[in-house]
This record gives structure tokens, sequence and C-alpha cells, in this order.
């Protein structure tokens, strides 16, 4: 029988890049899948017709928009939150709103939407957010609001894990180092750089970063929480 078969998958930015291949992923083991977006609405709708999928468009720079979306979707075995955004440059020149909704994005909605999923989450669920190798390292300048993001992920997953552990549901953190997307395509200019760093010099890709997800989210995975997992080609190593 397939994995997720009868189980429901709550993915928050789901229509394109590592959330497209956990869509697909989890659809193709059976699961019940329901996903964001926020612009690509061609591309969201492509997916849901190849996975038989729900699309959804909720933009997750929207606090009380994202609260609305869980608590229509529960209860939610797994919940992934993938909608995250980078902006690049100078801190002494960004555009502080341009910030703040980086971290609306990248650190409120995640935050919000676990707790909200929890709520009704049974025994056993799983909570499982997208981060970044940059939380551990950030080795060039013009990201410090993206690692400051990705490294609060790290504490949304220590602390709530605490919080819904008794329960029985694990919050964990994947954090992805360069995987060939939209935003981070692998003939992208920053590539040597990036490559430069890491043991295994290509970029992943996001279906190997949706196995990653997949496994956190299956039953060999109940005793893993509160933790981190990399898969960089060993990026920050
Ligand atoms: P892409 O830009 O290729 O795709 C981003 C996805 O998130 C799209 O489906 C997009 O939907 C959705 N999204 C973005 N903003 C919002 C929003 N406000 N509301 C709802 N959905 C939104 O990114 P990646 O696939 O590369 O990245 C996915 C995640 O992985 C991010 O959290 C990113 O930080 C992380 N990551 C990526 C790495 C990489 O090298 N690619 C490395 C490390 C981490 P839509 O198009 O509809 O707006």
């Amino acid at each position: 029988m397939p994995t997720f078969k009868g189980k429901s998958v709550l993915v928050l930015g789901g229509s394109r890049g590592i959330g497209a291949a956990i869509v697909r992923r989890f659809a193709g083991d059976g699961a019940d899948v329901t996903f964001t977006y926020a612009g690509s609405r061609d591309a969201a709708e492509k997916l849901a017709e190849e996975t038989g999928s729900t699309a959804v468009q909720t933009d997750s720079a929207d606090r009380d928009a994202v609260i609305a979306r869980v608590r229509d979707s529960s209860p939610i075995d797994v919940l992934v939150v993938n909608s995250g955004i980078a902006i690049f440059g100078d801190a002494l020149e960004q555009d502080p709103d341009e910030v703040e909704r980086l971290l609306r994005i990248n650190v409120h909605a995640p935050y919000h939407a676990a707790v909200e999923a929890a709520r009704q989450m049974p025994e056993g669920g799983r909570i499982i957010v997208i981060g970044s190798v940059n939380g551990d390292r950030m080795p060039i300048s013009g990201m410090a609001s993206y690692a400051v993001s990705k490294s609060a992920l790290q504490g949304l997953a220590r602390g709530l894990a605490r919080d819904f552990g008794p329960r029985g549901i694990t919050v964990n953190v994947v954090q992805p180092g360069p995987i060939d997307t939209d935003a981070n395509p692998a003939d992208g200019p920053m590539k040597d750089l990036m490559h430069s760093f890491m043991a295994i010099k290509r970029h992943g890709t996001a279906d190997e970063v949706a196995g990653m997800v997949g496994w956190l989210a299956g039953p060999e995975a109940g005793f893993v929480t509160g933790a981190m997992h990399t898969i960089d080609g060993a990026f920050g190593a």
C-alpha cells in the first residue's frame, strides 16, 4: 500500500521548485494533498491536474490568511511549509518593508501555520519546514535577512517539538544547500562560487529534497524531532 494512503497533507508554497517536488512525492505515495501558491496560478493548476491534488491561492505574507487556510484544511496529518523568498543586496540599502515581508513569509507563516495545524493534528502528525543551510552558514554578503529567517526556523523546531512531542507530533527542519530551481538555477551566475564551498560540486535536485521530506513524514521517523536535517553536498560542513 502507498505510504501515505489516507493521509492528509498540506504544503504551503507548492506550485514550483522544491514545493512542487514535495507535492508530487506525497501525491505519488497516495496522500490527499492540498497546496498553496501566491502568483503562479498556471503552474499551480497544471500541477494540481497532473497529481490529482488541490491548489489554493494563499499569500504566505498574510498571517491571517495562512491561519485560515490551515484551519480550513484541518485536521492535517502532515504540514510542510516550503514557501520562502530571498532578497539580495547591501543591508544598508534594503527597503525595511521588503525585509519585513521576507520575515512574514519565511518566519511568521511557518510559526503560525505550525501552531494552527497542531490544534487538530492527530497523534503521530508531522510538521516539516524548509529552512536552508544558510541557517547554519552564510559565506557571502548581502543575504543577512535570509540567514536570519532560516536560523529562526531552528528555534521554531526546537521549541515546538517540546510543545507537541507529548502528542507524538514531530517538528523538523530540512535545510537544503543549492538546489536547482527558478530561485537558484544550476547554471546561474553564482554556480562556481557555491560549488567551491561544496564536497559534491553540483546543485541538488528538488526530488532529492522531497525524498528527505517524505522520509521525515513517514513511519520510520517517529523518533526524529526538534532537529535540523541538512541536504547540501557539504556546503555547510
Ligand atoms: P522557488 O522560488 O523556485 O519557488 C518558491 C515557491 O514558494 C513557489 O511555489 C512560490 O509560489 C511559493 N511562494 C513564494 N512566496 C510565496 C507566498 N508569499 N505565498 C505563497 N507561496 C509562496 O523557490 P525554491 O523551490 O528554490 O525554494 C523553496 C524553499 O526552499 C524556500 O523556502 C527556500 O528558501 C528554500 N531553499 C531553497 C534553496 C535553493 O537553492 N533553491 C536552498 C535552500 C533553501 P508562487 O510561484 O505561486 O508565488
